[in-house]
């Protein structure tokens, strides 16, 4: 059996804030709600859903910006709770990202040739070992070699992109965390990056986690997806047939709202967003769900197999997709009422 690459079991992240009001309880938000997934070696998944659905959460954990409240992460068959401090070391050359602002992420104090050679240098590599290497990633994302010696704000977006791809692949990675590394780029130079990505994934042999909320560009870049809605993991599978034949009534609507097309008589989502403060008992898009029913409001959905690896939370995403569901003749719910 394959070991994944990135295996996330459970994972969970909770955020305590103050209290509400003087005397009043303390107040938690679970941005991640007992979220599994796994990441085989040379593969590629893609994290969809609204923002504040979780997807960042879990790349910063990933990252190690942020400690699970519960469950695990693992990479590598290391659990990143449990590293020692060499194996911590090891893990910055095992992971980078690469994240949708280049220009925050560039030092513009520092020369181009500086910002790729300093992950480098940080793990000892010889400044004229490294001077070669960013000659060769230069060359690799399509930049000039005399682009070493510029400042970032010398660079295009989509330049300044690249500049951010060579300096996280330098220490040969073998996963790379890309949070909608498009999504600040013009439209134009979108696809030239997509393509880049998509190159050295395969002439590097890494590992993807993609986040994104274009679903167009995540279906481009990734081979499985997983879907997210208030912190929990609500459909997956092939990117392929997921976004085309989607079972769960949010990925439906996501989209039907990306075809700009009308669903259930609706455009698009009705209903209330949940308040993270007060969450719903049962599962969390039953107050903009259409055929909520009184299941929906007792019980948490659990994911369920429907075929292959395709598997969706949902009590009734059978019978919708058969177009036999019931259709809730109650208006909306408050997303906060049991
Ligand atoms: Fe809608 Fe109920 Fe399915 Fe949730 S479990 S998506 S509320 S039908």
């Amino acid at each position: 059996m394959t070991v994944p690459l990135v295996l996330a079991e459970a994972l969970t992240k909770t955020y305590q804030l103050g209290r509400a009001g003087l005397f009043g309880a303390r107040q938690q938000v679970t941005a991640v709600d007992a979220v599994s997934f796994s990441i085989d070696a040379g593969d590629s998944f893609g994290l969809v859903g609204e923002s504040g659905s979780g997807k960042t959460t879990i790349a910063k954990m990933l990252l190690k910006l942020e400690a699970p409240t519960a469950g695990t992460l693992t990479v590598d068959g290391l659990d990143l709770g449990r590293q020692s401090a060499a194996q911590e070391l090891a893990y910055r050359r095992t992971l980078q990202a690469v994240l949708q602002d280049p220009y925050g992420a560039l030092s513009p104090r520092l020369k181009v040739g500086a910002i790729i050679a300093e992950p480098l240098r940080a793990h000892g590599m010889a400044r004229a070992d490294a001077d070669d290497k960013v000659k060769e990633l230069l060359a690799l994302v399509g930049l000039r070699a005399t682009a070493s010696t510029d400042y970032p704000h010398q660079f295009s977006g989509g330049q300044r992109q690249r500049i951010a791809i060579a300096r996280a692949i330098s220490v040969n990675p073998r996963v790379l965390v890309l949070d909608e590394p498009v999504s600040a780029l013009d439209v134009s130079v979108r696809a030239q990056i997509l393509n880049l990505l998509r190159d050295m994934r395969e002439k590097l042999g890494l590992t993807y986690l993609f986040i994104g909320h274009d679903l167009a560009v995540v279906r481009f870049m990734t081979r499985r997806v997983g879907v997210m809605y208030f912190g929990r993991m609500v459909e997956t599978g092939l990117a392929s047939r997921l976004l085309r034949t989607p079972l769960h009534p949010y990925t439906r609507r996501l989209v039907a709202i990306a075809a700009a097309r009308p669903l259930d008589g609706q455009e698009g989502f009705a209903g209330d967003l949940p308040n993270p403060l007060d969450p719903p008992s049962g599962c969390a898009f039953r107050s903009r769900c259409p055929y909520a029913s009184a299941r929906c409001t007792a019980e948490v959905p659990p994911l369920r197999t429907a075929d292959g690896d395709h598997e969706i939370a949902c009590h009734h995403y059978e019978a919708i997709a058969a177009g036999t569901a019931a259709r809730s003749s109650q208006p909306p719910v408050h997303a906060g009422q049991p």
